[in-house]
């Protein structure tokens, strides 16, 4: 009766915990109700991690030693990885959060192949199906483990370059295939069928040594710029690892968290990819970026640098400004700069409103986060199809830290590497002021001609510097106004 009502409530837990995961996830889709979605799944996740302690108490742990010291262990991998995760996240630079994503997502991959090998090893897995959807979610999972770390190191530098070998997709279908082949022997050896070759132990082992290879052979020959998608494809790949654990396992919690997660991975690969206008093939089997089709001589016009000070002081007399934020503000950590200078301008009398491309930074939301974090209110940013319109009857653009999503290019040069790749179409302000460094290319690595058009100029510097010089001449224009 005790073990019955243990049960009842393990289950009631775990659909609660699923319904939280459901719940949360879709709050997460906006920025206004994001932070209490991320509580939601995280009540859900506690919840269903601390509820899994009943099935031990059920065995009745507490009079095993084996048991009880199994028991301990968890709670020391509990403690010592959720210390881990709390440290890592809040030290986290923004930058770094593409690297942060794909090494937890290869711990979740990583994690449910690691209870495949338990079932498999304890020869657990009682039916033929069982056994399939054990192998499967072993075989995704460690793909998705050793896969996501080789794209941690990639964004993390370690590894710089592509690296391929002549014969590559031909290498890693050998690998696959031998994968499989194991894991059929895997099933026959366990089936009771006559395998004089090689014991179980060493072909699980085997198995899992050929999935972690593939995951690496997969990886390694993709660049380091298209790590983010890749993330995307190893997180429905991990979800989908641990939906099929949770099958194995009858968890309720695990399966549908494992497919809510192996879904939305699967939507948001899909919707990067075609913001980009790129296949996932083409990511997963293409090198991108190094193909410059360009060289600024083929561009007319030329670049016209102006004063950080000339430019602030030029908005402060406009009376609309859209701000197009990229890539470059997150490395600059310049968002509360930008706010603070906003701020100036709105109390001038000037219209701001920002526009966000669906890509623009590393990550999905990147600039929604950032912008979020300066306290910018949520109704001043706008998404790229509700604002593309405005900017032709705006005063001035200014494009801070961004390149690829403001390139022109996207819509007229077929050889670009970003061609059809919906842009903001900052070039058709009145006009427009690019904050970068100097030289350096975007992305795609491509040149970019709004650069180069009559109603540009280019103010030279890290973002935050060029800011503090804005900010410190519109604020000398209201100290002479007093005077
Ligand atoms: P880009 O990468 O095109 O350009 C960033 C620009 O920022 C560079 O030209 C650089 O020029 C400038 N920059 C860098 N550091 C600073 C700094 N400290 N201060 C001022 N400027 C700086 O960024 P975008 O956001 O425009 O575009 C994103 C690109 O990333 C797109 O091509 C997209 O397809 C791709 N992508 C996006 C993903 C996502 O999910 N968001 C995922 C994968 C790829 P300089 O060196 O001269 O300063």
């Amino acid at each position: 009766m005790i073990v019955n009502l243990g049960h009842l409530a393990i289950g009631t837990v775990d659909l609660l915990a699923a319904f939280l995961f459901m719940f949360g996830l879709k709050r997460m889709s906006s920025p206004l109700t994001a932070p209490s979605g991320i509580l939601a799944a995280g009540i859900g996740m506690l919840a269903a991690i601390l509820v899994s302690f009943l099935y031990g108490l059920d065995a009745g742990a507490v009079a095993q030693p084996f048991l009880r010291m199994n028991l301990a262990l968890a709670a020391g991998a509990l403690l010592l990885g959720g210390g881990f995760a709390w440290w890592g996240g809040k030290t986290v630079a923004m930058t770094a959060m593409p690297q942060m994503v794909a090494l937890y997502n290869g711990m979740g991959g990583g994690a449910a192949a690691a209870i495949a090998a338990v079932e498999l090893f304890g020869n657990k897995a009682q039916t033929t199906t069982g056994l399939v959807v054990t192998l499967l979610g072993a075989l995704i999972g460690a793909i998705s483990f050793s896969g996501s770390l080789i794209a941690w190191a990639k964004l993390d530098d370690l590894l710089a370059k592509p690296m391929r070998v002549r014969g590559q997709q031909a290498l890693n279908a050998v690998v696959l295939l031998l994968t499989l082949g194991v894991g059929g022997a895997i099933i026959a050896t366990i089936g009771g069928w006559p395998n004089p070759y090689l014991a179980l132990e060493p072909l699980i082992i085997l198995f899992f040594g050929c999935a972690l290879v593939f995951g690496v052979l997969l990886t390694l020959p993709i660049g380091g710029a298209d790590m983010p998608v890749v993330i995307s494809i190893y997180n429905a790949a991990t979800g989908l690892a641990v939906g099929l654990q949770g099958f194995v396992l009858q968890n309720p919690a695990m399966m549908i968290a494992g497919m809510v997660v192996g879904a939305a991975g699967l939507l948001l690969t899909l919707l990067m990819a075609k913001a980009m206008n790129r296949s996932v093939s083409n990511i997963l089997f293409t090198n991108f970026g190094p193909a410059v089709t360009q060289a600024p001589g083929d561009i007319k016009g030329s670049l016209r640098p102006t004063e950080a000070a000339d430019a602030g002081i030029a908005m402060r007399y406009a009376s609309s400004v859209i701000i197009v934020p990229g890539y470059g503000l997150a490395v600059a950590q310049a968002q509360q700069k930008l706010y603070e200078f906003v701020k100036l301008l709105q109390g001038a009398g000037v219209g701001v409103k920002f526009a966000i491309h669906p890509v623009a930074g590393r990550m999905p939301g990147q600039m929604d986060v950032l912008l979020a974090e300066a306290g910018v209110p949520y109704d001043m940013i706008f998404q790229l199809e509700d604002i593309n319109d405005a900017f032709k009857d705006t005063d001035v653009a200014l494009v801070i830290g961004a390149n690829d999503v403001v390139n022109p290019a996207a819509r007229t040069d077929k050889s670009s590497p970003i061609f059809g790749m919906p842009i903001l179409n900052a070039d058709q302000a009145r006009q427009v002021y690019v904050v970068k460094r100097g030289q350096g290319k975007g992305y795609a690595g491509i040149v970019n001609a709004l650069f180069y058009e009559d109603n540009c100029n280019m103010v030279y510097g890290d973002a935050a510097a060029v800011l503090t010089k804005m900010i410190e001449a519109v604020r000398g224009l209201g100290s002479k106004a007093v005077a």
